[in-house]
C-alpha cells in the first residue's frame, strides 16, 4: 500500500478551471472518498491520480515515487470506473489475466489470482461468460475483481455504486468496504453519495469548484461542517 500526495495540482479545459491548485495528502492504508457534486471535478482528479489526464502544473505522488510524468501502466494503481468498461470481446477469465499478462505476471499465477479474486467476488460460476451475458451487478463485481488482480498499492473507484440498484449497491458497498479491511489497500473512492461517503470513509473530503471546502472524519463533517455549503451538502442538523 502506498500514501498520496498531491501539491498544488491544477487543471483546466480550455478557459474552465477545473482543479484548482489542490492539495492534500493520503495516508498508506487510508480509505478517503472524494465527496462533491456533479461537475465539481472529481473525476478529473481521480484520472490525474490514475495517469489517465495530465496535469498542467503541480505535482502528485504515490509512495516515494513522483508519478504525474509517469504512464498509467506504471503508478500501480487500478481503477473501477461507473461504466464497467470491460473489454466485451473477451471472457471474464480473460478480462482478469489480460492486463496481467502484458504486465509479464506468468500463467499460473494469472490462474491463481483470477480464480482468488472471483471466489472473494462471488463471480467464479461466470469467468466463462463474457460481460454481454452479465447483470450490470455482475458486470461492476467483475470489475473489482479486475482490479484486485493487479494487487495494486492504490485503489481507485469512481461511482462504482451508482448503476447498480438500492439492493445491490449496498451490498456492492459492503464488500468494497470488507475488501479494504482484508488488502489493507488504500483508497480513494469517489461519489455525490452522502450515504456512500459517510459509511466508507476513514475521512471525506469536500469538493466544490475544483477546490476543498472541508477535510475530515465523516463525524467531523457532519457534526461541525465548515462551510453552508458542506452543512448543506452532507445535511447537518442545523
Ligand atoms: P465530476 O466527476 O465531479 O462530476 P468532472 O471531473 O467529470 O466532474 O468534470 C469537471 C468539469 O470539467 C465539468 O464541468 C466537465 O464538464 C468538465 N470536463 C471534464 N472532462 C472534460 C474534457 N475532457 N473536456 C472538457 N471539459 C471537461
Ligand atoms: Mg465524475
Amino acid at each position: 500500500m502506498s500514501g498520496v500526495t498531491l501539491a498544488q495540482v491544477s487543471k483546466s479545459y480550455g478557459s474552465l478551471r477545473v482543479v484548482d491548485r489542490l492539495s492534500l495528502e493520503i495516508a498508506p492504508g487510508e480509505f478517503v472518498v472524494f465527496l462533491g457534486p456533479s461537475g465539481c471535478g472529481k473525476s478529473t482528479l481521480l484520472r490525474m491520480i490514475a495517469g489517465l489526464e495530465t496535469v498542467d502544473s503541480g505535482a502528485i505522488h504515490i509512495g516515494d515515487a513522483r508519478v504525474d510524468h509517469l504512464p498509467p501502466g506504471k503508478r500501480g494503481v487500478a481503477m473501477v470506473f461507473q461504466h464497467y468498461a470491460l473489454y466485451p470481446h473477451m471472457t471474464v477469465r480473460e478480462n482478469m489475466a489480460f492486463g496481467l499478462r502484458n504486465a509479464g505476471v506468468d500463467k499460473a499465477e494469472i490462474t491463481r489470482r483470477a480464480e482468488a479474486a472471483a471466489e472473494s467476488l462471488e463471480i467464479s460460476a461466470l469467468l466463462d461468460r463474457k460481460p454481454g451475458q452479465l447483470s450490470g451487478g455482475q458486470r461492476q463485481r467483475v470489475a473489482i475483481a479486475r482490479a484486485i488482480v493487479k494487487e495494486p498499492a492504490l485503489f481507485l473507484l469512481d461511482e462504482p455504486l451508482s448503476n447498480l440498484d438500492a439492493a445491490l449497491r449496498n451490498r456492492t458497498r459492503l464488500e468494497i468496504a470488507q475488501l479494504h479491511q482484508r488488502l489493507g489497500a488504500t483508497m480513494i473512492f469517489v461519489t455525490h453519495d452522502q450515504v456512500e461517503a459517510m459509511t466508507l470513509a476513514d475521512r471525506i473530503v469536500i469538493l466544490n469548484g475544483g477546490g476543498i471546502e472541508q477535510v475530515g472524519t465523516p463525524m467531523e463533517i457532519y457534526l461541525r461542517p465548515r462551510t453552508q455549503f458542506v452543512a448543506t451538502f452532507v445535511g447537518s442538523p442545523r
